[in-house]
């Protein structure tokens, strides 16, 4: 991962990017000419902080980024610059220029749709270093972003930039051969030119046809691409009979193939009447946000499967948690072991966070004590763990939507396979919440029965339990 990034052009796309970064703790800056663009930013910033409160329930607040005044100032100290300004070759040549001034050795990015590298990189000076990564919106929760290199793109750029990415939670996705629109938008390209003939030819109207998509093939989409949903289609027979089935339909006039109808006034009038009648009721902002809740959502469970994006977050995940310092143990202070928000999701009919919440933060706490003691991913990668065998729970007070709460952490007693816990909710007063005592015994993850824990371990966990005791007894 980078220290430093560098983003230009702070639209939807770069402020993505700049979420990205943020949240896997590089320090960012932003050039953008448009006075409104700190607060378009912050506004994307904003949903992007809401969203990873909710995927990422240990995750501290994204830091702010740095607003730049000229690009050079951007671009000066940072490893990797994304350039994301508008779709049009001469401007993203004339950024090009500007960063070589001031940058001479980071990786430049563009995040174009579909110009191709060749084109964009055709009058840089060292154009070795200068690659595509098509990104998709929202660019802080899709993980996919298609590389594409150039003629002149140095192998090693591409790999490096593919490196970073991985590290980022994203999916890198190579594109084997240069060409305008790469993989996704060419796909998207010809599902939005039928659309738009549906619309001319008066066959449906902007809400039948996302209807058509968000109701049927689009549910498919996101955990089985094209060709995985069309072998299954085959049913016994596979992808070969669905091939020899369906496969000449496509020299039927079903589409209109490469036309495109005329983007007449009248036309362009019509389309955006009807999108104003399907969702003009909402904000853009307001989209995003309902947009974000359901990715987070698909992408969870798209993540409990194993399927999609879900493995990519997975991964990024784990490397968020593993880079997290365990807390500290000493005899002065309990263990901070949780921190955050109260997503607006976690409350109920009676306005306030869900009792089945308040074990979650006591299990995430309990996992961070396991951090503390040296039961930690590679641990349990090993073969170890704890599981919890009896928890007892004191709602003391409620707590509402986006306020902050912590947890404090002190274990009571560690012997042998037991290790006993104590874990006390408290808002941002320091007032108590709740309490949870929680008694866990040491597995082998191989046989699923009880087992003595790592000498190192239970060292540890002993040692914390002789400090801990030194702590004001609670009831
Ligand atoms: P946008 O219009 O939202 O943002 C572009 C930003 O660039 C604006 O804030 C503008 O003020 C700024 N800008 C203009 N000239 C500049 C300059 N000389 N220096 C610095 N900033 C400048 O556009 P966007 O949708 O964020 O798209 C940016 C790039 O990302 C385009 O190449 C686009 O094709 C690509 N892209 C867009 C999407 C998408 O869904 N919107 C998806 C993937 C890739």
């Amino acid at each position: 991962m980078i220290r430093r990034a560098a983003v230009v052009g702070g639209g939807v796309i770069g402020a993505g990017w700049a979420a990205r970064f943020l949240a896997n703790g590089a320090s960012v800056s932003i050039y953008d000419p448009d006075p409104a663009a700190p607060r378009k930013i912050s506004e994307v910033l904003k949903n992007a902080d809401a969203a990873y409160a909710k995927l990422f329930p240990m995750r501290r607040p994204l830091p702010p980024p740095q607003f730049s005044d000229s690009i050079a100032a951007a671009a000066a100290d940072a490893e990797l610059i994304i350039e994301a300004v508008p779709e049009r070759v001469e401007l993203k040549q004339k950024v090009y220029a500007e960063i070589e001034e001031s940058s001479a050795a980071a990786i430049i990015v563009s995040s174009t749709s579909g110009i191709r590298p060749s084109v964009l990189q055709k009058n840089m000076k060292n154009p070795a270093r200068f690659l595509v990564a098509h990104p998709f919106n929202p660019v802080y929760l899709l993980p996919l972003a298609e590389i594409v290199c150039g003629e002149k793109t140095a192998p090693a750029t591409a790999d490096k930039t593919a490196a970073i990415l991985e590290s980022m939670g994203m999916h890198p996705l190579r594109v084997k051969k240069e060409i305008d629109a790469f993989i996704a938008d060419r796909l998207l390209e010809a599902a939005w030119r039928e659309s738009l003939w549906l619309v001319k030819d008066g066959i449906a109207n902007t809400e039948d046809i996302d209807a058509a998509i968000c109701l049927g093939f689009g549910l498919r989409w996101a955990q089985m691409g094209i060709f995985d949903t069309y072998r299954i289609a085959g049913g016994e027979g596979g992808m070969k009979d669905f091939l020899l089935q369906f496969g000449p339909c496509l020299k039927w006039p079903w589409t209109k193939l490469t036309d495109v109808p005329e983007l007449t006034e009248q036309f362009a009038e019509t389309i955006a009447a009807q999108s104003d009648a399907q969702s003009g009721q909402y904000t853009v902002r307001e989209m995003e946000r309902i947009r974000d809740d359901n990715l987070i959502a698909f992408l969870q469970t798209l993540k409990a499967n194993k399927r999609g994006a879900g493995v990519s977050l997975a991964k990024w995940e784990s490397k968020l948690r593993a880079a997290q310092t365990p807390p500290e143990i000493s005899a002065s202070a309990p263990m901070q072991t949780v921190r955050r928000r109260v997503p607006p999701h976690w409350t109920d009919y009676n306005g306030h966070m869900n009792e089945s919440r308040y074990l979650e933060c006591f299990s995430e706490a309990t996992d961070s004590v396991m951090r503390a003691i040296g039961a930690d991913e590679n641990y349990i990668a090993a073969g170890n763990s704890y599981f919890t065998a009896e928890t007892q729970i004191k709602h003391l007070n409620e707590i509402a939507a986006d306020e902050l709460l912590h947890v404090e952490s002190r274990v009571l007693s560690a012997a042998g396979k037991k290790l006993r816990l104590f874990h006390e909710m408290k808002n941002e007063n320091g007032e108590p919440l709740a309490t949870g005592e929680h008694l866990l015994i040491h597995v082998n993850l191989q046989t699923r029965r009880s087992s003595m824990p790592s000498e190192k371990v239970q060292n540890t966990a002993a040692e914390a339990a002789a400090l801990h005791a030194k702590l004001p007894r609670r009831d």
